[in-house]
């Protein structure tokens, strides 16, 4: 008989972690519902990874609740992490193996029988595109291969919630649009991933709902199209060259709802561009690029423009 799947695969409530006066998460709420990609955003030092870490048991918690598949956490961390796969910010796959000994190694810790994990390493290794590296050094592997190496380890206890930690960090285009591929393939399987990133197309392309996380905060939460709509004009126009600044004060900012510089660029939101481009196109000096609202200008609005560490 199976048995019926909870809707919730995670649910964290009043969460907080605090590191001497730092309080890193500040009493945080969140849910994953089964089947779906959360996408968890923030600018560097946010919180995020201590979230995940907390949600795995890893580390405990200075106050609220955990329930990660239906078991308490950290209580039953254990039990729970049989039934997750990681992908851990960095690669850490063993150089001392080749591909399908990191593997079997791997599956070991879940209490796997080496026969067991022998049936399953090849359809892992042809998720993961490496079916004629079996046999590689992980040094002779690219970036994006041992990416895809850590994916297909995480899988191999077959789990139903993923928890990825910037899954994409380091690789280059093509990299990761067979990494996104993949993903959406584990979805259509009717997996849950967690996600970090702080890649806002990622974001956009995989993730269902997202949260954006601020100084141990959630600051908003949704869908990525509801937050666009929420929280930002939908058109933008990105002016550049000499004199930008000066036309955004002088013109730009009379037509748009509001200007924002960054670096050398001005950036105009509007519920309609077209007199701001009208303007645009008789001024020679001045390029400019006219868009949709994207979750980027979402991230920066909330998060701010300055640097963080
Ligand atoms: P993110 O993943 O969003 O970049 P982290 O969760 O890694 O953020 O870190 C959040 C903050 O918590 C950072 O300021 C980091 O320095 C601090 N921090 C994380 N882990 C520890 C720790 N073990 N001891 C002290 N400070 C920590």
């Amino acid at each position: 008989m199976t048995r019926p799947q909870p809707t919730a695969q995670l649910r964290a409530a009043g969460l907080r972690k605090r590191y001497g006066d730092h309080e890193v998460v500040a009493g945080i709420d969140l849910e994953l519902r089964a089947g779906e990609c959360f996408g968890l955003l923030g600018p560097n030092g946010a919180g995020k990874t201590t979230t995940l870490r907390l949600c795995l048991g890893l580390i405990e918690p200075d106050g609220g609740r955990i329930e990660v598949l239906g078991l308490p956490v950290p209580e039953r961390a254990r039990e729970a992490r049989r039934r997750i796969g990681v992908v851990p910010q960095a690669d850490n796959i063993d150089p001392d193996f080749t591909v399908e000994e990191n593997l079997l190694v791997y599956g070991r810790y879940f209490g796997l029988t080496d026969a067991d994990i022998r049936g399953r390493i090849p359809a892992l290794l042809d998720f993961a595109g490496l079916s004629a590296r079996a046999g590689a050094r992980i040094q002779a592997l690219s970036g994006g291969m041992k990416r895809r190496l850590t994916l297909a380890r995480a899988l191999i206890n077959d789990p139903d919630l993923l928890f990825l930690d910037e899954p994409t960090t380091g690789l280059d285009p093509q990299a990761r649009h067979l990494i996104w591929e993949r993903l959406r393939s584990l979805l259509n399987q009717g997996k849950t991933i967690f996600l970090t990133t702080h890649f806002m197309d990622e974001a956009e392309r995989l993730a269902h709902r997202l949260a954006i996380m601020d100084r141990g905060s959630l600051i908003a939460q949704g869908a990525p199209r509801e937050l666009i709509a929420r929280h930002i004009e939908p058109q933008v126009v990105e002016v550049y060259g000499d004199g930008a600044e000066r036309w955004a004060r002088e013109v730009g900012q009379a037509l748009a709802t509001r200007c924002e510089q960054a670096g050398g660029t001005v950036f105009c939101y509007a519920h309609d561009a077209g007199p701001l481009v009208q303007k645009l196109e008789q001024q020679e000096a001045l390029r400019y690029l006219h868009r949709h609202a994207n979750l980027e200008d979402v991230f920066l609005k909330l998060t701010g423009r300055e640097l963080r560490d």
